[in-house]
């Protein structure tokens, strides 16, 4: 089969062979009519040199998004061996864990293509044409290497709309009723994989998840805290957690999962997370240790500075609780958010709290969510562990 060719702009050519994996439509400078959504393409440069292949979109920005920089078929055989080789990788990497990101899009030079594993069931997003055009074969290939007893589709969230795709959500494969129960350290959790957020949990804050239980002690709070990845791992050392989301489904599933593990000392609470730090420091209650990990305030360039305003805002009052010592866990999931702009935020909030602040260890994903060298869009999470002496 001759697959069809399209010619890069220089820009384009120079990102393509640098390894970044998307080209932008203003540097597709001829394409032939007949692709379609998710067709196989060779990219050349204007001299008709070949340059990568890749996987073509008709609506997304991203017209083009290349999987290899060899002249080799993007066939069924190719996706395979890719996913044989992340699951591999989480293998090795964390041979005991029952939930993981097995497949990380682009990281995992499969664009697009996300999958977390809970215990015996993948929950998948597809973010891109090439891949959602491919998903009935992606799902097939998930039972057959990985084993899964279900493939649960979670194409429901904001990102499918800049892909010009639609939002819908439910199953690919087997059968699914009720939550999914999965571990993270000594702590058993359980996820509700059709309903809970994104694709369940957050599993790329999962060791930081258990280092912050290592250092709890005392009093803490976990603000931000959804079903509880921070304020159960704590609980196990610290005397008292608080635990805030605003989201009552949320509260109501922490209170299930400490249940579960014996945890009497979570005290889980639905209220907004700003009003609540404010309303804790009027009351003049101190804390060993503080979390707060906020959904993403920057999705865009635009409003990027509204979004830095408010984690200086969570930050100073983070900071304003803490007892001489107590540890600061802060986070910040906004890609837009670089890491030199989060420490920029981090020293105003510290500015305005009048304390001196330690930075204990700037940590980010888990291994699993890996990021991919020269492509800072699969770079987004800073979870970064502070103290104030
Ligand atoms: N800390 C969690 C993940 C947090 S995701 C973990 O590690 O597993 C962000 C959470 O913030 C969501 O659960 C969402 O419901 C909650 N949230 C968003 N805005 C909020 C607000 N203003 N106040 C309290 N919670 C909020």
């Amino acid at each position: 089969m001759t697959i069809p060719s399209l010619t890069l702009s220089p820009k384009g050519c120079t990102r393509a062979r640098a390894g970044h994996p998307w080209i932008f439509r203003s540097d597709i400078l001829s394409a032939p009519p007949e692709l379609t959504s998710g067709s196989e393409v060779r990219a050349c440069d204007q001299r008709g040199n070949f340059v990568g292949r890749g996987f073509w979109a008709v609506k997304s920005p991203i017209a083009l998004r290349i999987l290899t920089r060899k002249d080799e078929p993007l066939d069924d055989a190719l996706l395979r061996a890719r996913l044989i080789a992340a699951r591999d990788l989480r293998k090795a990497l964390f041979p005991k864990v029952d939930a993981v990101r097995l497949v990380n899009g682009e990281s995992d030079l499969m664009p697009g293509w996300f999958v977390d594993r809970y215990g015996d069931v993948a929950c998948v997003q597809h973010l891109s044409e090439g891949m959602e055009a491919r998903r009935e074969t992606l799902a097939r290939m998930l039972v057959e290497e990985c084993g899964v007893r279900a493939v649960v589709f979670r194409d429901d969230g904001s990102s499918r709309d800049y892909e010009g795709l639609v939002r819908h959500k439910g199953l690919l494969h087997g059968e699914l009723s009720g939550p999914v129960g999965y571990h993270e350290g000594e702590i058993s959790l359980s996820v509700d994989l059709l309903a809970d957020h994104k694709t369940g949990g957050y599993l790329d804050q999962r060791e930081n998840h258990l280092l912050a239980g290592e250092l709890a002690r005392g009093e803490c709070v976990d603000t931000f805290s959804y079903h509880g990845g921070f304020a159960l791992q704590m609980a196990r050392k610290a005397d008292h957690v608080i635990a805030i989301d605003q989201d009552a489904d949320a509260v109501r599933r922490t209170r299930e999962n400490a249940e579960k593990n014996g945890l009497k000392n979570v005290e889980a609470r639905a209220a907004n997370a700003v009003e609540a730090l404010r309303a804790l420091d009027k009351e003049g209650k101190k804390f060993d240790m503080v979390v707060i990990d906020p959904p993403a305030f920057a999705k865009r360039k635009e409003g990027l500075e509204g979004a830095l305003r408010a984690y200086k805002e969570v930050n100073y009052r983070g900071l304003r609780l803490l007892k001489p010592g107590g540890l600061l866990v802060t986070c910040s999931c906004s890609g837009k958010v670089t890491t030199a702009l989060f420490a920029e935020v981090i020293e105003w909030a510290a500015q305005e709290a009048k304390r001196p602040v330690q930075l204990l260890e700037r940590r980010g994903a888990g291994r699993d969510h890996a990021p991919l060298v020269g492509v800072p869009e699969t770079e987004y999470l800073k979870t970064w562990f502070l103290r104030a002496p």
